[in-house]
C-alpha cells in the first residue's frame, strides 16, 4: 500500500475523531445536558465544527488525494478507487463552504435548537419564527455556496447533502404517483370498521417499558456492548465511533406501542451503523453509510416489515406477557398485530401509521421547498401547515406544538432532509421483496425470533459495502430496477387489505 495512501487515511482518521467528538456532544445535548449549559455547548460545537472543517478542506489533504488519484496501482482495486472517488466528492464539496460560514451555521443551529425546544413546550410559534427565518437565510447561503445544478433549484443543493444525487424534481415525480395510489387506499380503509384499539391504550409503567425495549433490542441483534439505548424528546440514532452507536427512544405510560416502534426504528439505523466496516475504514467513505434514504430503509424495515408483521407479534406476545404481567392478557397475538396496523390519521408524523405517514412527509417537502423559494413566508407557515393537515388528513391542528413545531429538523438547519423518510420507506419495501426471494422462510423465522439471517443479508449486501456504490446503483443491483413506489403500495395493500377486508 502506498505511503501517500496511508497518510491520506491517517488524515481522515483524525478528522473522524473530531467528528466523533462533535457527535458525542450533540448526543449529550439531546439526552443529558442541563438547559443552562446551552450557551457553552454552542461555543464548543462551533469551535469543533470549525476545526473539523479546516481539517476536511486542508490543502495537505488535497495534495495527498491528487497523488493517490494519479497512482495507477491504487486505482486497479475497485474498492480503493471507490474510496478515492468519494473522498474527492467530500473534499470538493467541503471546500465550497467558507470555514467562517460553517462555524456560524453551527453556532446558530445550537441556539435555534434551544429556542425550538422552548417554543415547542410553550406551543408558541412566534418565539421560534425569527430563528426559522435566520435558518432559512443560512440554508439559502449554503445552497448558493454549493451551487445550484444546471436546470435545478436551491433545494437540490441542500437535498444532495442528505441524499447524494437526488433532486427536488425527482422527489416530486416519485411522490406524485405514490400520493395518487395512497389517497384512495386511505379513503377505502376509512370506510371500514377499525380493529380494536384496546392494546394501544394499555398503560405500562415507564421503567417496565425501558427494560422491555432493551430486551427486544438485544434479541433482534443490536449489540449493547457496542451501543446504548437512552431517552430523548425526539428519538434518534448516532453512529459515534467504532464500537459506539447510540440510539434513543421516548416513553409515556400509555405510549407502549409508540415507544416500541421508535426503538425498532432506531435499532434499524443503529444496526446499520454497527454493520459498517468502521474498524478497518474509520473516517473513510468505505466505512460510512450511504445517503439517508438507505439509512432510513434500514430503520423502516425493522420498524415496519419486521415490527408490524403478524409473525413478529406472534413471537412477541409471550415475551410481552412475561414483562408486563396481565396488562395485555385480554389480547391474543392476532389482536396485537391488528392494533399495531391501525390506519388512523394522526397529527404527529412519528406516531403515524405506515399509510398516512407519507402524506406527512409530502407536506413537509412541499412547505420547506416553498419557504426556500420564497413562495411561502415563515410567518404564514402555521396557517399553511394547518390547512394542509385539514385537507390531507381531515384533522384540526389544536396548537403549534402538534403542528409545525413538532419536528426537530428545521431547528437544526436540516432543510431537504424530510424526503429521505419516504424514499427510505420505498427502498425498504423494494429491498424486502428481494430479501424474500433469497430467504423465502423469513416470516416463519421471525415468528420463531430468528433475526440473524435477515441481519446477515443486510450486513453483506448493504452494511459492509459502505459507500462503494451510489444508492441508485445499489438499488438496481439488489432489486433489478430503479426505485419506484409500487413494491411499497403492493406490500401495504396486501397487509392492510387483509386486516381491513378490502376488495382486490
Ligand atoms: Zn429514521
Amino acid at each position: 500500500m502506498s505511503k501517500r495512501y496511508e497518510a491520506l487515511r491517517q488524515h481522515l482518521r483524525e478528522l473522524a475523531a473530531l467528528n466523533s467528538a462533535l457527535g458525542l456532544l450533540g448526543w449529550d445535548q439531546e439526552t443529558m445536558m442541563p438547559p443552562r449549559a446551552a450557551a457553552a455547548r454552542a461555543d464548543e460545537l462551533s469551535l469543533l465544527s470549525r476545526l473539523a472543517h479546516e481539517r476536511a478542506t486542508a490543502p495537505e489533504l488535497g495534495e495527498l488525494l491528487s497523488d493517490c488519484e494519479a497512482d495507477e496501482a491504487l486505482n486497479t482495486d475497485a474498492a480503493t478507487a471507490a474510496n478515492l472517488r468519494e473522498i474527492r466528492h467530500d473534499y470538493d464539496k467541503a471546500r465550497k463552504l467558507p470555514t467562517e460560514f460553517v462555524a456560524e451555521f453551527s453556532q446558530t443551529t445550537s441556539h435555534a435548537l434551544e429556542a425550538w425546544k422552548a417554543a415547542r413546550s410553550d406551543s408558541d410559534f412566534s418565539t421560534f419564527r425569527p430563528w426559522l427565518e435566520k435558518l432559512l437565510g443560512l440554508a439559502r447561503r449554503k445552497a448558493e455556496y454549493f451551487g445550484v445544478p444546471e436546470g435545478g433549484e436551491l433545494y437540490d443543493a441542500l437535498l444532495d447533502e442528505f441524499e447524494p444525487g437526488m433532486t427536488a424534481d425527482v422527489v416530486e415525480s416519485t411522490f406524485a404517483p405514490l400520493r395518487e395510489a395512497l389517497v384512495p387506499l386511505i379513503d377505502a380503509i376509512g370506510r371500514k370498521p377499525e380493529p380494536d384499539d384496546g392494546p394501544c391504550k394499555v398503560e405500562v409503567p415507564i421503567e417496565t417499558q425501558k427494560a422491555f425495549n432493551r430486551e427486544i433490542l438485544e434479541l433482534i441483534g443490536f449489540d449493547l456492548e457496542a451501543g446504548r439505548l437512552d431517552v430523548s424528546t425526539h428519538p434518534f440514532s448516532s453512529g459515534i465511533a467504532p464500537g459506539d452507536t447510540r440510539i434513543t427512544s421516548r416513553y409515556t405510560p400509555a405510549g407502549f406501542a409508540e415507544a416500541l416502534s421508535s426503538t425498532m426504528h432506531e435499532a434499524g439505523h443503529g444496526m446499520y451503523e454497527q454493520g459498517l466496516p468502521k474498524s478497518e475504514h474509520w473516517g473513510e467513505p468505505l466505512g460510512e453509510s450511504l445517503g439517508l434514504g438507505i439509512h432510513e430503509s434500514q430503520s423502516r424495515m425493522w420498524e415496519n416489515q419486521v415490527g408490524r408483521s403478524r409473525e413478529f407479534w406472534t413471537w412477541l406476545e409471550p415475551r410481552l406477557a412475561a414483562a408486563t404481567g396481565d396488562a395485555f392478557a385480554a389480547y391474543d397475538a392476532e389482536a396485537l398485530y391488528r392494533a399495531a396496523n391501525i390506519v388512523r390519521p394522526n397529527l404527529i408524523r412519528v406516531e403515524s401509521d405506515e399509510a398516512t405517514y407519507n402524506l406527512h412527509v409530502m407536506l413537509r417537502f412541499d412547505l420547506e421547498r416553498a419557504m426556500l423559494r420564497g413562495d411561502l413566508a415563515v410567518a404564514d407557515l402555521p396557517g399553511a401547515w394547518d390547512e394542509r393537515i385539514e385537507n390531507d388528513l381531515g384533522l384540526d391542528v389544536p396548537d403549534a406544538a402538534r403542528g409545525c413545531l413538532q419536528d426537530i429538523h428545521w431547528s437544526m438547519g436540516a432543510i431537504g432532509y424530510f424526503p429521505t423518510y419516504t424514499l427510505g420507506t420505498l427502498y425498504s419495501a423494494q429491498f424486502w421483496d428481494a430479501i424474500l426471494v433469497d430467504l423465502p422462510d423469513l416470516p416463519e423465522r421471525i415468528g420463531r425470533g430468528e433475526f440473524a439471517e435477515l441481519l446477515g443479508w443486510l450486513r453483506s449486501r448493504i452494511h459492509q459495502r459502505g459507500r462503494q456504490l451510489p444508492a441508485e446503483a445499489l438499488c438496481v443491483e439488489l432489486t433489478g430496477r430503479p426505485l419506484d413506489h409500487r413494491p411499497f403500495m403492493d406490500y401495504l395493500k396486501t397487509k392492510l387489505g387483509g386486516i381491513y377486508g378490502l376488495e382486490g
